[in-house]
């Protein structure tokens, strides 16, 4: 069986600095995978890339069995790859509802989009009692499970995170990681990028360090997070 999302050898640049230095990973349906590693290492570029706002300068992505390093941003989410970005973006002076509407912008059929819509309140209980108001009203934690919510009004076949715990309290975490547990078990594909590697390797199935521009080290949640030098570096043991 061909994985849903298979990178090989990929290569970004920004100008004459190589930021991804052909990485090759991928994702099986169902699985969560996770890439780590500290600021700088490439990560968000990663992702930047496999939602098409960053093109390669080498490598191959296949997606669903389709190459995807020619196809315009728009056409993957259509192919149905959503990406909860670092630093949510999400659009404050609109209302909640209508962050997520923004979400389902490529679906005709409002009474599914209006289904989903209830599955992100249930799910995130918060965005509905507060659907009304403008969602800059929301704290750092509730504008993530925002941004969380709107990636899967696309429907995705997998949903890309960036960063979901960044700068958010321990409690907001926990409940932002439990969130993730949760569409895990609902069967979402999941990759997620993480700084807080204790909590990423601990969900996830597959996970891989990444170090300026490079994978350095690939193994299942459980192995990198029992694995000595992941310890030393990313869990803050010596
Ligand atoms: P972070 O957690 O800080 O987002 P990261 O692992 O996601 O880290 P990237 O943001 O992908 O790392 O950055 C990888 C490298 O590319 C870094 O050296 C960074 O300075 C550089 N870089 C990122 N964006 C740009 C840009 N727009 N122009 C030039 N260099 C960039």
């Amino acid at each position: 069986m061909t994985a849903l999302l298979e990178v090989e050898d990929l290569k970004v640049a920004y100008g004459k600095i190589e930021a991804v230095k052909g990485i090759s990973f991928s994702v099986e349906e169902g699985q969560v995978v996770t890439l780590i590693g500290t600021n700088g290492a490439g990560k968000t570029t990663t992702l930047r890339t496999l939602s098409g706002l960053l093109k390669p300068s080498s490598g191959k992505i296949s997606f669903a069995g389709q190459p995807l390093a020619t196809v315009p941003a728009h056409k993957i989410v259509a192919m149905g790859l959503a990406h909860s970005p670092e630093g949510r973006r999400i659009f404050p002076r609109l209302t909640i509802m209508e962050n997520l509407q923004l979400g389902a912008f490529l679906r005709r059929d409002q009474a599914a989009v209006d289904k989903d819509m209830q599955r992100a309140y249930e799910l995130f209980p918060i965005l509905g009692e507060r659907r009304k108001q403008a969602a800059g009203t929301l704290s750092g934690g509730e504008q993530q499970m925002l941004a969380m919510g709107r990636a899967l009004m696309s429907q995705p076949k997998l949903l890309m995170l960036d960063e979901p715990s960044m700068g958010l309290s321990p409690i907001m975490m926990q409940k932002i990681m439990s969130t993730i547990n949760e569409l895990k078990a609902q069967g979402t594909t999941i990759l997620l990028v993480e700084q807080n590697a204790q909590a990423a390797l601990s969900l996830a199935d597959q996970g891989h360090v990444m170090e300026v521009g490079s994978i350095v080290l690939s193994g299942t949640g459980e192995d990198l997070m029992h694995d000595e030098s992941v310890r030393k570096a990313y869990l803050g043991e010596d």
